[in-house]
């Protein structure tokens, strides 16, 4: 994408078809994720199995951290818990506060850490301003696929696209 918003990789892929070598070879050893239509359909309570076994998986090789805009704690908690994952609800995506807070909890250095989001105007633009690697992917419905036509991502790629 030309944009002045540097999305490293615009992966057109669910987080569970993202490959953890590729990114191992990146030299990414931390992955921010957001919740929130990356891992599960917001309006979705049940995670989907393929996003489970690729967080699993996930878990062998990097550090994994939800971070998520959502106001309730009672459902990123939940599903935190059901991940078996520390979390930050309410980040404020794309302020950078909480997320220099939680890249330094973690103390990975930026070069090696990477957000994933089904967002521009919030998980990328963070990533960006924070100076770690993004990746963007598709966004999950609500059977746990990915979304075939999502009016936010064309309008905020066209948006970016103008503002370029
Ligand atoms: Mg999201």
């Amino acid at each position: 994408m030309r944009s002045i918003l540097k999305v490293h990789w615009d992966s057109n892929l669910p987080i569970y078809e993202i490959s953890q070598s590729e990114l191992k070879k990146e030299g990414i050893n931390c992955l921010l994720l957001d919740v929130d239509g990356t891992l599960l359909n917001r309006k979705s309570t049940n995670i989907p199995i393929a996003v489970k076994t690729w967080i699993f998986e996930s878990k062998k090789l990097f550090t994994l951290y939800l971070i998520s805009n959502n106001p309730s704690k009672e459902r990123i908690a939940k599903i935190a818990k059901e991940l078996k994952l520390r979390y930050k609800h309410k980040a404020f995506k794309p302020r950078k506060k909480i997320m220099m807070n939680v890249i330094e909890e973690i103390s990975y250095e930026s070069k090696n850490t990477a957000i994933i989001g089904d967002r521009i105007f919030t998980d990328i633009i963070v990533g960006n301003r924070c100076n770690i690697k993004t990746i963007l992917v598709k966004r999950l419905n609500r059977d746990g696929l990915p979304m075939k036509f999502n009016l936010t991502l064309i309008i905020e790629k066209l948006i970016s696209f103008l503002i370029k």
